[in-house]
């Protein structure tokens, strides 16, 4: 159990301090915010803290990250090793990045894609419409994101699918453990995977080649999911219509790359959902309560599974 009042780290070269601060000082006002790293933190707020900051710190009870991907922080050598790491489940974010898979499926579901590049060229002309029910959307994650983007596909009327590590059972929704089952009946790929060495690279030659023809891939996950050459290939080939990137390896991606020019790409530049500290900071303040009370935080990472 901690002292009443804790010292808490934030530490963000992404994330402004600006914003961030009075908000989290109105939600613990008994609490003592510093932006230095110093041995006697109890809790450490962190998003790409600057380099050095984990060395600085002695052994806090708890490192809450202020995104929901962690990778980073998991490769990052620095971290204080056997310190808990919770991931923030932000309900803003949560429902930024369905609106944004919304978007997508529904541009490519529209043909929206393809009416943008016929307007270039003063081309009047309809394709075949397509009803949601025609179409299976396979949702490659079925965790916070991935479970919120089924539900509001399925009010849609979109056929669902999703694809998790552990059996999950989630209404309405087909869910498989086995990926190539999944794909053989998805029309329109999201990634909403944590990036670990299981899940890198998962948008290949094969997945797409085991898809629906004519389908669209969504990555809003991280740039290093997707094999970018060989989604290419399956662009050019015809077996995808459409590809939505928003995630890239590295970033920003580089003025020469091809993915920029290619008619079959939307590039976004990793906005598909950004924290929403509005909603962030009673979630953040909830867990700083219960590092207070003893009890155990809400979003911790298991290292061993790397998410
Ligand atoms: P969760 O941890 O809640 O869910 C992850 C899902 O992926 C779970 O269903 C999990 O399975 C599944 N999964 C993990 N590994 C595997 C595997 N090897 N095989 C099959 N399924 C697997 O994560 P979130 O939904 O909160 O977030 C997902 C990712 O989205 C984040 O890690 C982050 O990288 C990315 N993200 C991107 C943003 C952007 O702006 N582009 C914004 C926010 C997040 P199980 O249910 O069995 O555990």
């Amino acid at each position: 159990m901690l002292p009443s009042s804790v010292k808490i780290l934030f530490a963000s070269q992404t994330e402004s301090a600006e914003v961030w601060l009075p908000l989290l000082r109105q939600a613990l006002p008994h609490d003592e915010l510093v932006v230095l790293p110093d041995p006697s933190v109890d809790i450490a707020l962190v998003a790409t803290p600057p380099a050095g900051t984990f060395q600085k710190l002695g052994r806090p009870k708890l490192v809450q990250s202020l995104w929901m991907g962690v990778e980073k922080l998991l490769a990052d050598p620095a971290y204080p090793r056997g310190v808990p790491l919770a991931r923030l489940v932000d309900p803003g974010m949560v429902s930024a990045m369905s609106e944004t898979v919304l978007s997508y499926v529904l541009d490519w579901h529209r043909h929206l894609y393809r009416y943008r590049m016929q307007q270039r060229g003063r081309e009047w002309k309809r394709v075949e419409q397509r009803m949601a029910a025609d179409r299976t959307v396979g949702l490659l994650g079925l965790g916070e994101l991935g479970s919120d983007a089924a539900r509001k596909l399925l009010a849609l009327g979109f056929n669902v699918a999703g694809w998790s590590r552990r059996p999950k059972a989630l209404a309405g929704v087909r869910c498989f453990t086995d990926l190539d089952e999944m794909l053989r009946i998805t029309d329109a790929l999201v990634c909403l995977l944590p990036l670990t060495p299981q899940t890198a690279g998962v948008l290949n030659a094969r997945t797409f080649g085991m898809m629906r023809r004519a389908g669209c891939v969504i990555n809003v996950a991280r740039g290093a999911h997707l094999v970018a050459r060989e989604l290419i290939a399956a662009l050019d080939g015809g077996q995808l219509a459409h590809a939505y990137l928003d995630v890239f390896d590295p970033e920003p991606l580089p003025a020469n790359d091809p993915l920029w020019a290619h008619p079959g790409v939307t590039v976004t530049p990793h906005i598909a959902a950004l924290t929403e500290p509005r909603t962030a900071v009673p979630k953040v303040a909830e867990n700083v309560e219960r590092v207070r009370r003893g009890e155990t935080p809400a979003g911790l990472v298991d290292f061993e599974a790397g998410y």
